[in-house]
């Protein structure tokens, strides 16, 4: 187990649809594993493998002190929504209202190529749909209104993580912010 770097906003992973996973193998449960102890380390609510540089349809959560992972998930969306600020480990310090469902059933399989179905509402819902969404390549901010996207892109580009990022130009070695500030990041 390893604690990975934390990919930041302009990482071309971070928009890249990951692919399925196929060989429910000994690396599969590394990468869950990995992926755990980073979202702890963090501390996130959430994190899916793109954001550790992996393009697989893998992610973790952590919600209401329970930890959980999903392989390969699709979501059945209620049309009820909520809305609740959101945050990303992958775009440290910001946060921003941004509407989803309010209930989710996620079908997909545990890390052992066994299926499993989680049904969640409020944090746990707003959490599979970010993190699916990630292995989708999309992004939040994607999801903001055009105002509030507005101002989420000028609040990234004054950033300091940005422009650190921006100066080591595309490099694989990109840092993990030490400003992890909220206890919500996904
Ligand atoms: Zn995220």
């Amino acid at each position: 187990m390893s604690i990975q770097p934390i990919r930041l906003f302009g990482d071309p992973v971070l928009v890249t649809p990951s692919l399925p996973v196929v060989d429910f193998d000994k690396e599969l449960r590394v990468l869950v594993s990995d992926l755990t102890e980073t979202m702890l380390d963090a501390p996130g609510a959430g994190l899916a493998a793109p954001q550790i540089g992996v393009p697989l349809r893998v992610f973790v959560w952590d919600i209401d002190e329970a930890l959980g992972h999903l392989i390969n998930p699709t979501l059945d969306l209620s049309e009820d929504l909520q809305e609740g600020e959101e945050g990303c480990l992958s775009f440290p310090e910001l946060r921003y209202s941004t509407p989803r469902a309010f209930r989710v059933v996620a079908k997909g399989w545990n890390m052992y190529g066994e299926p499993i179905s989680v049904e969640g509402t409020e944090l746990l819902a707003r959490a599979l749909q970010h993190e699916t969404d990630h292995l989708d390549g999309v992004l939040f901010i994607d999801r903001l209104t055009k105002e509030d996207r507005k101002s989420a892109m000028k609040e990234i580009r004054e950033s300091e993580w940005f422009g650190l990022r921006q100066q080591s130009g595309l490099s694989a070695e990109i840092r993990v912010s030490p400003h992890y500030t909220f206890d919500k990041g996904l």
